[in-house]
């Protein structure tokens, strides 16, 4: 284990990284200084783990003392690993076959609707942001922590379908077609809303402990250690404020940005209730500015595209909120339009002698707000951002969602909609959501 410091222009002084012990393979994303390896946070514990070989690191063991779910009921994998070998470099078998179609219990019926008319235009902004999230989501599990040379390895003609997707060992955790834990917390947020009609903070923190414990497949260390806090169900804010200050102030992970996209499509046409649903949302789990700005600018982004705005315009107005949050970010959004793909370089930290950052926040906000820029479609913007590697689900995620909000669901390939394994849950909850806007 090393930390290496690398200073950018927000104050992202140093990533800790760490070497599984099972495996030997750098620990991926969202290695987060705010968890002390190897000590225990509030004599708790924390255990730690290499997602590509679901390897335990030998640290504290949790202790789960936040009443609840059996954390052991956790979704089995969809089949049993494969023997462990060295870093996968060439395809493997195929995914197993979906299971059927019903992901999750639907939500309850709301109790009271309150209708406000929307246009065809509208809810087809709507409807292209979640679809545009989860389908970004899907695609970006076949490249997620690989590096751009990885990638073109996996893919050699690129990769464009769920089919394509190689079954390696940490892919193998899901169905072709799946989205994983940035889309299954986006939902969390949606039910929420659809049950309060509103933002409630314990609702959706009560809503991520409950899948964390019955699901959790790949969520991150930040969230992780946030949802099982002792505090966290009665005060979520005030955990996720006391690891972000544990952890020396310097996390900035993407799992709050990546899931912040149902929020751009609520209180339509009134961007302060978003921005304020936004920065609460995201300090649920993620309280650090950048992540909270990342949210904020994502969010009033997507509000804006789908009340009809201009991409320029619906830039001009997350740059803006976001520079309150942390200075230099409006500047950096602005030129959103004039940065390179290959600038991001959103695979830092999986080549060899790059310090671990691909889990940063701002790689995810600046893959989605280059999709939103310069992207001719909404198919051009997500192949390029997953073709990039390194957290591939998430960047694309944002960027799908981003890209939804611009362009509409009917302008999303047909084929990347029906080939969602769980197309039909998020259909339902999509057209709930419709139905009360
Ligand atoms: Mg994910």
């Amino acid at each position: 284990m090393h930390e290496d410091d690398s200073p950018d222009p927000f104050g992202y002084k140093s990533h800790r990284t760490a070497v599984c012990e099972a495996c030997g393979k750098r620990l991926p994303t969202e290695s987060d200084p705010a968890i002390v390896w190897g000590h225990s946070l509030d004599g708790q514990g924390y255990s730690a783990y290499c997602e590509p070989c679901a390897g335990k690191l030998p640290v504290k063991v949790v202790a789960r003392v936040v009443p609840g779910p059996d954390p052991a009921l956790r979704r089995p994998a969809p089949r049993p690993p494969t023997p462990r070998s060295p870093a996968p470099r060439a395809p493997g078998p195929p995914l197993p076959a979906p299971p059927s179609p019903q992901k999750s219990p639907a939500p309850s019926q709301p109790s009271a609707v309150a209708h406000v008319s929307i246009t065809d235009a509208v809810a087809d902004r709507i409807r292209g942001t979640l679809y545009g999230q989860a389908i970004g989501d899907a695609l970006g599990l076949g490249t997620e922590f690989l590096s751009k040379s990885d990638v073109a390895a996996y893919y050699p003609n690129g990769l464009s379908d769920y089919e394509q997707i190689v079954g390696d060992e940490f892919r193998s955790r899901w169905y072709r077609g799946d989205w994983t834990d940035d889309t299954d917390q986006m939902l969390c947020i949606l039910d929420s809303l659809l049950e309060h009609r509103g933002v409630v903070p314990a609702d959706i923190a009560e809503r991520f402990f409950t899948w964390a414990c019955d699901d959790g497949l790949g969520m991150g260390f930040t969230f992780e250690a946030v949802v099982y806090a002792p505090e966290f169900l009665s005060d979520p804010h005030a955990a996720a404020r006391r690891l972000w200050e544990l952890g020396g102030r310097r996390s900035a992970a993407n799992g709050a940005v990546m899931r912040t996209s149902v929020l751009g499509v609520w209180d339509l046409g009134d961007p302060e209730k978003v921005r304020r649903n936004a920065e609460s949302v995201s300090r649920i789990t993620h309280f650090d500015p950048r992540c909270v700005a990342s949210c904020v600018a994502a969010s009033l982004a997507i509000a804006a595209l789908v009340g009809g705005a201009t991409v320029e315009s619906a830039i001009g107005a997350a740059a803006e909120s976001a520079e309150s949050y942390q200075a230099g970010l409006g500047d950096w959004l602005a030129a959103a339009g004039t940065r390179s793909l290959e600038e991001l370089d959103l695979d830092e930290g999986l080549n060899p002698g790059e310090s671990d950052t691909i889990g940063y926040t701002l790689k995810a906000l600046g893959a989605g707000f280059w999709a939103l820029s310069q992207a001719a479609s909404f198919a051009e913007g997500v192949v390029r951002v997953v073709n990039e590697g390194g957290d591939g689900d998430t960047n694309a995620a944002v960027a799908g969602a981003l890209l939804g909000a611009r362009d509409g669901f009917s302008a999303i390939p047909g084929r990347w909609v029906s080939g969602l394994v769980y197309e039909g849950d998020l259909r339902e909850r999509v057209e709930r959501l419709l139905s009360v806007l």
